[in-house]
């Protein structure tokens, strides 16, 4: 059955055209090099299968996912000129299916890169793949003694057309931070040390690092989906979600009644309470429990209590009696608290908010 959204439990409207519209910013900024789109876990939750099409149609071509599977389905949805690249790599024994389905692997260490140009000797032909180098996150990608084995030994890339070399940065959305420079020396001497290929380092925030960090293509995904590359400055980027909740119900209380599971919320006042039809399963992590807010036209309301896993209970008691009721829509991703917002509130960032979204709501894409 699907949802409409005018009587949908909760909605989620995903702007597309800003979706392109970031993309072309971040291009834009980047000049020469190519912009990539990186659209793994369904693109940040949004829809890799909306949002791939779409950035293709805008001229994006290199789409990066973090396993095959993603890739696979991402795939039907792209033009045939488009390449996919997994940056996880092939798990032990898939190399051949990444083949056949014409998905590019990133290689993060020597087993990866064995097996890889192995195939490549099974099926007598080069295969194109992406070599990551780790410099300085300690998470994937060839470390330094590997790296040392790779070029000394002359035969370890025999048959492996190396598209990119990558490496990723820890600390980007910190401008000030020692490690964007130190890691990007060490990218530039790690690639003196491999076949010559065109090289790609910086995710959305390292983008706003600068030109010296753009090298031949960058891989921005939470900055395309309207989340903020760099902290404590203002966010060049448009909004792109917003999430709205039905209430299903409103109570008036006295003051001193107790609200929700371990009655976490009591209130000194009489109070008006407003169920609405979102919880943790729907993404609204528990930890905003008594720390988040909605909002009605211009009245932030305070989530209280905890978090149950389908509802959320609201202080109402600003807005006049019958302002909610039933069927009455709040906002809790939009013009009043964006994405980052909403996960300052719960010590937690932008990124898993929108990861976070669950399968639940009517999904309604504008462009
Ligand atoms: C997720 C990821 C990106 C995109 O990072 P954002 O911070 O979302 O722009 C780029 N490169 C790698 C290796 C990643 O894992």
């Amino acid at each position: 059955m699907s949802r409409r959204p005018d009587t949908a439990s909760a909605v989620l409207t995903i702007d597309l055209a800003a979706i392109v519209s970031n993309w072309r910013l971040l291009k834009a900024r980047v000049g020469r090099a190519d912009c990539a789109a990186v659209v793994k876990a369904d693109a940040y939750g949004l829809g890799a299968a909306r949002v791939g099409p779409a950035l293709a149609a805008a001229g994006c071509r290199h789409f990066f996912v973090a396993h095959l599977e993603e890739a696979v389905a991402l795939k039907r949805h792209l033009p045939a000129d488009a390449s996919v690249f997994v940056l996880h790599g092939p798990t032990p024994g898939s190399e051949a299916e990444f083949v056949a389905h014409g998905v590019l692997p990133v290689l993060n260490s020597r087993p990866q890169i064995d097996a890889w140009r192995r195939l490549a000797h099974v099926l007598d032909r080069a295969l194109a793949a992406i070599v990551q180098v780790d410099s300085g996150m300690a998470r994937l990608g060839l470390d330094a003694h590997e790296l040392r084995a790779v070029a000394a030994d002359r035969q370890s890339l025999l048959g492996v057309r190396v598209a990119y070399v990558m490496s990723h940065l820890a600390c980007a959305e910190n401008q000030g931070h020692s490690a964007n420079a130190a890691q990007r020396e060490r990218f530039i001497a790690a690639r003196r040390m491999l076949p010559m290929a065109p090289a790609t380092l910086a995710n959305s925030s390292g983008i706003f690092l600068g030109p010296d960090h753009h090298f031949d293509l960058v891989r921005p995904g939470a900055a395309l989906y309207g989340v903020a590359p760099v902290t404590g400055a203002p966010n060049p980027m448009r909004p792109v979600v917003r999430l709205e909740g039905r209430v299903i119900q409103t109570r008036e209380i006295a003051a001193g009644t107790p609200v929700g599971y371990g009655h976490a919320w009591q209130c000194g006042r009489p109070a008006r309470i407003a169920t609405v039809s979102v919880g943790y399963a729907d993404g609204w992590l528990r930890g905003m429990g008594n720390r988040a807010s909605a909002w009605f036209g211009g009245t932030e309301l305070p989530l209280v209590g905890r978090v149950s896993m389908d509802t959320i209970t609201l202080d109402a008691s600003a807005l006049p009696e019958h302002a909610l009721v039933p069927g009455s829509m709040v906002e809790l991703i939009g013009e009043r608290q964006g994405v980052d917002a909403v996960a300052a509130r719960c010590d937690t960032i932008g990124y898993e908010i929108l990861t976070s979204l669950g399968g639940r709501y009517a999904r309604s894409y504008v462009d």
